[in-house]
């Protein structure tokens, strides 16, 4: 009977736009050294709408011979030029123009990431496609704006001989550039806007669960008019195509976002070349509310920090940590708003979260829910998927639970709270900081001499006070602990992607 109605509660998906429906239909290639080219792996990868769980289309799984390929056309592009010779303010133009087209592109874009992502088209326009345009808007600023130093030595040389030294930045060179699932376009900007601004080239490689924002970015990137093999897009499995980059001679930097696992894998996979590794890993951020914060504030904030874009987010607010004053308003509160979120598929104007990405990260998510039940903790609402072919997942708080349960420790990746209370605020910091992972965490409370006391003890990359999850390509990203290293965003994301070269000449 709960089946039957929950059933009827999740709408169908409608039908794709006639431009999204041509571009479904275009046949798997990839793009290398500035065209669209016939894979040597005959290897295909089965593109799904999470929302109804039916193949929409089929991507190459691009195999090392494919990888060899796209090495050699990014490699003439950065050793030969015009790429490295061109005016900054050229890539800056180039950049902005990029920009113009996918806002020019937006609906579409939003489209596709929906679809394949399973986010809902609103969300995907206000904040995947509006941030990739302002994203490659902010990075094409820093082309014109990079900067090396003159400095004061003292090298004792012959008599009479003196020193004129300074610093200039270079790009780093070929990059490989591997991304997840969760903000697919998006991510593809933070790792391709610095990477253009300082002179690299590129070979992005989008997850195998959502590669069609980025084949679109191709085809944006070459009517841009970016010269040949300065970006290319290789799709495939992570296994084939994603290690076969990492280890390639050829390249000279991975920037990788994804799960810590992996992040772990290419970093001891990168050592054997002495790549440059920039990791941007998994979290499992605290929300901490201290006992005086505004409750309506707290109890939107919280929700949002967890149920935004359904969980799949590295620095969703998964640990809430809320005094024992508080503890059961924001719990029940939280958990009216988890029930009152209106599921469905993407494309639907009505729907509020889309279904997970995956049939396998549904599982996943629906097994971390019944390890919690198992080890004792209270499902205060959700704990289940609605009967849908879909990969929905009911927006889920968990209380009861202690910090040695594995819903407390790992990533879930997926739209599920764990809900712990605190006696003494005194103790918060500890609690807070008891994971492998450092990457945001958020403290809500108007008092500001309680906030100002805990900042500087979170490990974390990102600490935002009465607010979650908010980035901006001006603040710097990235994760303390088993969270990654290397800082995204801002004049931060330069080191990450330039050497630094000493110039000392005598006369
Ligand atoms: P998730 O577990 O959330 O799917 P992953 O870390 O597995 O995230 O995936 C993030 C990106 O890493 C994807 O583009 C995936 O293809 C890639 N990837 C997965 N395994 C490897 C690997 N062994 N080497 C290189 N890239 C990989």
């Amino acid at each position: 009977m709960n089946a039957l109605i929950a059933q009827s509660q999740i709408a169908t998906q409608p039908e794709p736009s006639a431009a999204v429906a041509q571009f479904l239909k275009r046949a798997p290639r990839l793009f290398i050294g500035g065209e669209w080219v016939e894979a040597k792996s005959k290897e295909r990868i089965s593109v799904v709408d999470p929302a109804t769980g039916r193949e929409i289309a089929s991507v190459v799984d691009a195999s090392a011979a494919d990888v060899d390929r796209a090495v050699a056309a990014a490699r003439a592009a950065f050793d030969k030029g015009p790429w490295r010779d061109m005016l900054p303010s050229d890539r800056q133009a180039l950049l902005w123009k990029l920009s113009d087209l996918i806002e020019k592109h937006t609906d579409e874009l939003a489209e596709l990431e929906s679809i394949n992502n399973g986010k809902t088209k609103f969300m995907a326009t206000v904040v995947d496609v509006a941030g990739t345009r302002d994203y490659f808007r902010y990075m094409a600023g820093w082309a014109t704006k990079l900067e090396g130093s003159t400095f004061e030595t003292s090298i004792h040389g012959p008599p009479g001989m003196k020193f004129q030294t300074y610093t200039a930045r270079e790009p780093v060179g070929v990059v490989a550039q591997i991304v997840p699932w969760n903000f697919p376009l998006a991510m593809a900007a933070w790792k391709l806007g610095p990477a253009l601004a300082t002179g690299c080239v590129c070979i992005l490689k989008p997850a195998e669960q959502t590669p069609l924002t980025a084949l679109r970015l191709a085809e944006l990137v070459a009517e841009a008019g970016f010269p040949p093999g300065v970006v290319n897009v290789l799709t495939g499995l992570g296994e084939t195509t994603g290690a076969a980059l990492v280890a390639h001679p050829g390249v000279d930097k991975v920037a990788f976002t994804g799960s810590t696992s992996v992040g772990k894998l290419i970093n001891k996979s990168a050592t054997d070349t002495l790549k440059r590794v920039s990791l941007e890993l998994g979290g499992k951020s605290p929300v901490i509310v201290l006992p005086d914060a505004d409750i309506n504030t707290v109890i939107g904030g919280a929700a949002n920090a967890i149920f935004f874009n359904a969980g799949q987010v590295c620095c969703a607010g998964t640990r809430l940590f809320a005094h024992k004053k508080v503890f059961d308003q924001v719990v029940d509160g939280v958990s009216a708003a988890a029930a009152s979120i209106r599921l469905g598929p993407g494309l639907d104007p009505k729907t509020v979260m889309g279904p997970l990405v995956s049939r396998e990260q549904q599982e996943r998510v629906l097994g971390y829910i019944e390890s919690g039940r198992k080890e004792g903790a209270q499902v205060m609402t959700g704990g289940e998927a609605p009967a849908s072919p879909g990969f929905y997942v009911k927006p889920t708080v968990l209380a009861n639970v202690r910090p040695e349960m594995k819903v407390v420790r790992e990533e879930i990746f997926g739209p599920v709270l764990v809900a712990q209370r605190f006696d003494d605020s005194d103790d918060i910091a500890a609690l807070a900081n008891d994971t492998p992972f450092g990457l945001g965490a958020s403290i809500w409370s108007n008092d500001l001499r309680a906030v100002q006391r805990l900042v500087p003890k979170i490990r974390a990359g990102t600490v935002w006070v009465n607010c979650h999850n908010f980035v901006d390509p001006n603040m710097p990203f990235g994760g303390f602990k088993q969270s990654g290293f290397g800082r995204e965003h801002g004049r931060a994301v330069l080191d990450l992607y330039t050497e630094l070269k000493s110039v000392c000449m005598a006369y």
